[in-house]
């Protein structure tokens, strides 16, 4: 049993400052203003001080790369779960596109055995849309157990007919695909174009096949307004937005992909936030050695500075509210990948998260857990630090404990 005492209890409903009792995995209750008297337990109490905190749901992460199988080099399952509750994350779906790619189930049980071993958090792993990420082909999707997402990350699936059979099958198995849309032979003359034309035709294959459809990382105004279009007509489509794209225009040179993009984009970006367009927040972390960064690889290192960056950015500078955020972070992916998270309410999961909103901390990467260091955002002070990590009901990340 754990007791988080006199919190700032923030979730998509709200706030309110009180007590939150944790058992058995679940959050059993929820005093506000306070329990009148702890509830007796034999010693065998945990309480923590949580005043002049944010107690909120940990985060769930609908996006990242952790490179395994394949490039050790770059991130393992153990050194990203590590990042992953240093940054407040206890749900992770992780990409497909290691080496070999996730499109049959004994890569696919590699990864869930070596996460399920750090107990850290609970990890999906995307399989495939195309098997072996060749582009074409769906045959695999039927052979698939205990998958929510499919996806081809890393590229758009251009052949629209394979993506069609893909989504037909994924519909079929009650799947969810995950696309990153770019239009790959606009990539070397026009990134704007390769994402909005990509968005368009993939939200046409989600109208045609009945498949629900997420858009990763949504980039630019017209990918927005086609999303906010595709839901107005009722499909069964959601999207997030990253970090870096929120926080960062093109003025600052570091390659991702998609690239950064203009004040405008960000403007419209913020403003999907507010309407409701983007249902989520998703890293994108994309870990890489100096060297392949060196030679131009695309990402970055981004889920030990998520939070930090969206409370900073969004919330700090009063344009949506900390229960927005927690909304973007941890009810609403959990909802896409159809997890009982996202609230600080009773009978919900105690994956939890303390953050101390007050203090402002520079990001060093030479601090990360993560093996990749490549970060634009290295010597920049953000607001929102992560103190505790709770997962299943046991803390999984200390920062006092941490470094003693
Ligand atoms: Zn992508």
């Amino acid at each position: 049993m754990t007791v988080f005492r006199n919190a700032r209890i923030v979730d998509a409903a709200g706030e309110r400052l009180g007590d939150v009792l944790v058992e058995g995995g679940l959050v059993v209750s929820v005093a506000e203003g306070g329990f009148p008297a702890l509830p007796g337990s034999g010693g065998m109490l945990e309480i923590i001080d949580a005043a002049g905190r944010v107690l909120m749901p940990s985060f769930v992460d609908l996006h990242a790369h952790f490179r395994d199988p394949g490039f050790p080099e770059k991130e393992t399952i153990e050194t990203g779960l590590a990042a992953a509750v240093r940054g407040g994350y206890t749900a992770v779906n992780l990409m497909a596109n290691t080496n070999p790619p996730c499109s049959d189930m004994k890569t696919i049980r590699y990864v869930r055995e070596k996460a399920e071993r750090t107990g850290l958090a609970t990890v999906h792993q995307c399989a495939t849309i195309t098997e072996g990420m060749k582009g074409e082909g769906c045959g695999h999707i039927s052979g698939l157990s205990g998958v929510r997402f499919l996806s081809d990350d890393g590229r758009g699936v251009a052949d629209a007919l394979a993506l069609y059979r893909g989504m037909l099958a994924a519909r079929d198995a009650g799947m969810v695909v995950i696309e990153h849309a770019e239009s790959s032979e606009f990539s070397k003359i026009d990134m704007r174009l390769a994402e909005d034309s990509m968005t368009a035709r993939d939200i046409e294959l989600c109208a045609a096949t009945g498949c629900p459809l997420h858009i990763a990382h949504v980039s630019t105004k017209g990918s927005a307004a086609l999303v906010a279009l595709g839901k107005s007509r009722g499909l069964l489509l959601t999207c997030e937005a990253t970090p870096h794209h929120l926080a960062l225009t093109d003025s600052t040179s570091y390659r991702v992909n998609p690239p950064l993009r203009t004040a405008e984009d960000i403007e419209a970006l913020v403003a999907a936030i507010e309407s409701g367009t983007i249902d989520c927040i998703s890293t994108d972390h994309a870990p890489h050695t100096a060297g392949d960064k060196a030679d131009g690889a695309p990402g970055i290192s981004g889920i030990e500075t998520a939070f930090a960056i969206c409370y900073t950015v969004l919330v700090r500078s009063g344009r949506i509210g900390l229960p927005r955020l927690s909304e973007l972070m941890s009810l609403g992916p959990a909802r896409i990948w159809g997890l009982n998270r996202g609230l600080v309410k009773p009978g919900f999961e105690a994956e939890l998260v303390l953050v101390d909103t007050g203090i402002e901390s520079r990001v060093d990467p030479g601090d990360f857990a993560s093996k990749g260091k490549n970060t634009p955002f290295a010597g920049m002070g953000f607001f929102g630090r992560i103190d505790l990590t709770m997962h299943g009901g046991r803390i999984v990340y200390d920062s006092k404990k941490e470094k003693p």
